[in-house]
């Protein structure tokens, strides 16, 4: 009973930073980190957004939204200014905010705007429709559309979870960054709602694909998933190529056992890609701000033509003559094997 009463009284003042996962030079750390966008760390709510738990995702497409939940309560006490979390959740919970931040802060340094994002819910542990496709391995996820973040709990005992992985993160980040420039709006329905089309999975494989590049090119690691699991298939840096079998076939996924497209492999090919790029040019600052530029030329046709070619093609198109374009030309040649039509290249 003393006990809980020191708590008490200690988690009424203010904390100045949070006990989180930090990612160092030399990998991960659990430590005190400042977090000025988290305004209060019991509730988790903040500039970003605010986090619900529980709750569920209702609908799909455009109807999907979020619906109900409850304000989170993040037990902690207060050490030296730092709060630490009486739980693994808690830090979880803290690692995942702090990273969506820090990515913000650095999109925003290289004049990316993502304000319309934010704020926005971040959903712990909501109940999710079959519908949306999630499989059991993912941690964390953005509901397109209904521009909401979804954070899963992890059943396996790794040394760095995914929710604290930097670039799991920012990988998400990247799906409503994308959603974003494309539409202009996160909350509008994205251009293809029916994942087994053709150009809905195109959408889904080019998702994926800018997602992982926005994580390896902030974070400038190719391999960001190794220090939670090694999962060599996403490895940005081998040799991911485009073939026949990769080519999104509604006829292929309709007759499979379990109908729902992997839109990973072949967003690994375009995430691998854009590392190529950053390689070639030795610039990630550039190849990013190039792959952004590529989708903003390539929006306002993607209602049209949500599929690679044409995809590239603006990438191509909006890169600057000379070594760049040279790279992009190059990497694409390198890795789509001769099976898209791209313009812009010799
Ligand atoms: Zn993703």
């Amino acid at each position: 009973m003393p006990v809980l009463t020191l708590l008490l009284a200690c988690t009424s003042e203010a904390p100045d930073a949070v006990l989180a996962y930090v990612r160092g030079d030399d990998g991960y750390v659990i430590e005190p980190r400042s977090l000025p966008e988290l305004e209060d760390p019991r509730t988790v709510k903040g500039t970003l957004g605010d986090m619900r738990h529980g709750g569920r995702i209702v609908g799909v497409g455009e109807n999907e939204h979020y619906s109900g939940g409850r304000a989170l309560s993040v037990q902690y006490a207060l050490r030296e200014g730092v709060a630490v979390p009486l739980d693994q959740d808690g830090i979880l919970v803290y690692s995942f905010y702090g990273h969506l931040a820090d990515a913000v802060r650095a999109l925003d340094d290289r004049g990316v705007d993502t304000t319309p994002i934010f704020p926005l819910v971040l959903a712990w542990n909501p109940a999710v429709s079959p519908l949306l496709e999630l499989s059991p391995a993912d941690n964390a996820a953005y509901a397109i559309g209904a521009n909401l973040f979804l954070l899963l709990p992890d059943g396996d005992d790794r040394d760095v979870p995914l929710l604290a992985n930097a670039g799991v993160v920012t990988h998400e980040l990247g799906h409503a960054l994308l959603h974003l420039l494309m539409l202009g709006d996160p909350l509008l329905a994205p251009i293809v709602t029916d994942g087994t089309t053709e150009a809905g999975m195109w959408q889904a494989s080019l998702h994926e694909g800018f997602a992982d590049s926005l994580a390896v090119l902030l974070l400038d690691d190719p391999r960001f998933l190794d220090p939670s699991i090694a999962m060599p298939a996403r490895d940005v840096d081998s040799n991911a190529l485009l073939t026949s079998a990769l080519l999104p076939d509604p006829e292929v996924l309709a007759e499979s056992v379990l109908p729902i497209y992997d839109p990973y492999p072949l967003g690994t090919v375009f995430a691998s890609l854009v590392w190529d790029i950053r390689l070639t040019t030795d610039d990630p600052e550039g190849t990013l701000d190039l792959l952004v530029r590529g989708v903003q030329a390539w929006a306002p046709e993607a209602a049209d033509d949500v599929e690679g070619g044409a995809f590239l093609t603006a990438l191509a198109s909006a890169a600057s003559p000379g070594p760049q374009h040279d790279a992009v030309c190059d990497a694409i040649d390198a890795r789509m094997g001769g099976l898209l039509l791209v313009g812009g290249c010799p």
